[in-house]
């Protein structure tokens, strides 16, 4: 993990975690002293075995001196070799407890930039978190990895932490004819003989190593417009097509408010297999045939998953307690995107959820949930009330204008809470209203009155 992060605001953040050696949401120790720049990965997974092994080439510079250093890696991975290029030889590693454990020969240098060489492999399996199993599963007939928040692990040795992000080249070998779908952009496809494929992606915007993903089945490509694909079983074209229908207008709309879309374009899996709930990945999101039956009924959140594009993906969190800045916004755009493509006014969906919530239990601290609430649907909708209350407090012009701006400073980068709150405090007219407000909606547990 970082100690220094590239953006000013985050230093003391960074300092504060540095202090501490453990994710109090993951319950997983911090790997420190070290930041992963980029992921090199060439793996080859054969489908009906469930054997994915291979290599990861991680590109590490070293923020401090040490001569040890960790790594997630879990689940039924196994480390076979692990090498050290321009850096001191591993003396010896061991794999125990979803921890990667290295020691070098001699000393790793503050700043030296090296490489590590890791040969591994097993019949990958998701992992067993306080979320419930997570990562890369197997599907009726492929794979599919949906890793928020700590799954990545899974599948690759890393950084697991959100506020690491690296850029990546990610390279899958599999059986024909099974089509692999991962982030950023397909730079070639070719035969690797015995009947494989060898799909190299890359992603050259940052990516937390939680949006990291690969989609294995048998796909057709759907065109969806100027910035727009999905893929699904060719069963699903024509319903994919109508339920789909209007998500490069889906993405114009959200550009106009909040700048250009962050990524090269914007991939949506389908499976086979039905899902609970759909995912984000960087530049895709992924979702159940379950979410596709032609009656439009997932159209709100195929508008959260698209906007999570601007909030979780480029602009990325810090830490994982600040949860609603992600899903707050992305639920927010889900009214939004109704308000533009309906006409139903956004204080109106703004109103019936507040309702709703109303009659809940009022125990969640939005600014600080905890591990068992973090992804609790009243973090959603509370998240998105405060948004709203912040823009009914501060006016559509101050509102839009600071968020846009607050996007485009952190593009591709992470954030805390008061980069936000910091810009829209600069421009409101009683910046101290900005404090007393979101101190009622982030600090306390009791349900502030319904933003006038
Ligand atoms: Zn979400």
């Amino acid at each position: 993990m970082k100690l220094l992060s590239t953006a000013l605001s985050h230093i003391s953040a960074a300092r504060d975690r540095a202090a501490l050696t453990r994710d109090s949401y993951t319950r997983v120790d911090f790997n420190l002293g070290f930041e992963v720049t980029h992921y090199d990965l060439d793996l080859t997974y054969r489908v009906e075995p469930n054997m994915l092994q291979g290599e990861a080439i991680l590109h590490i510079r070293a923020l401090e001196d040490f001569d040890k250093l960790t790594l997630d890696l879990g689940g039924a991975m196994v480390a076979r070799r692990i090498t050290a290029k321009h850096a001191p030889r591993v003396a010896k590693f061991r794999l125990s407890a979803g921890k990667l454990r290295l020691t070098f020969a001699d000393t790793i240098v503050e700043n030296q930039e090296f490489e590590l060489h890791i040969r591994y492999g097993g019949s990958p399996r998701p992992l067993r978190t306080p979320w419930g199993e997570i990562g890369w599963e197997e599907t009726d007939s492929g794979s599919l990895v949906a890793s928020q928040p700590n799954g990545a692990p899974s599948w690759f040795p890393c950084d697991d932490t959100p506020s690491e992000k690296a850029t990546y080249d990610i390279r899958i070998t599999a059986d024909d004819p099974f089509v692999v779908i991962s982030n950023g952009k397909l730079v070639s496809r070719r035969s690797a003989g015995g009947s494989m494929t060898r799909w190299h992606y890359r992603v050259k915007h940052p990516m937390a190593t939680y949006l990291a993903t690969v989609q294995i089945g048998e796909y057709s490509e759907i065109d969806l417009g100027r910035d727009v694909r999905a893929w699904a079983p060719a069963r699903l074209k024509q319903v994919v097509l109508e339920e789909f229908a209007q998500q490069q207008e889906m993405l114009d709309f959200y550009s106009s408010l909040f700048g250009h879309y962050p990524f090269p374009d914007y991939q949506v899996v389908i499976t086979d297999d039905e899902l609970e709930i759909p995912l984000e990945a960087q530049g895709l999101s992924i979702f159940g045939s379950n979410h596709v039956k032609g009656d439009h009924l997932f159209e709100r959140l195929i508008a959260h998953e698209l906007s999570h594009q601007w909030f979780g993906n480029s602009v990325g969190l810090s830490e994982w307690k600040d949860i609603w800045l992600n899903e707050g916004f992305a639920c927010y755009c889900e009214w939004l995107w109704f308000e533009h493509a309906h006409g139903r006014p956004v204080h109106e969906s703004a109103r019936s959820h507040y309702q709703v919530l109303a009659r809940k239990k009022q125990d969640i601290l939005l600014g600080d949930p905890g591990t068992r609430d973090m992804f609790d649907d009243r973090v959603y909708k509370r998240g998105a009330l405060t948004v709203h209350a912040l823009r009914r407090l501060v006016g559509d012009e101050v509102f839009f204008r600071t968020v846009r701006d607050y996007l485009t400073a952190s593009q591709h980068s992470v954030v805390t809470p008061e980069d936000l709150i910091s810009r829209v405090k600069k421009e409101a007219t009683d910046p101290s209203a900005v404090d007393a407000l979101l101190d009622e909606w982030l600090n306390h547990t009791a349900l502030p009155k319904f933003p006038v």
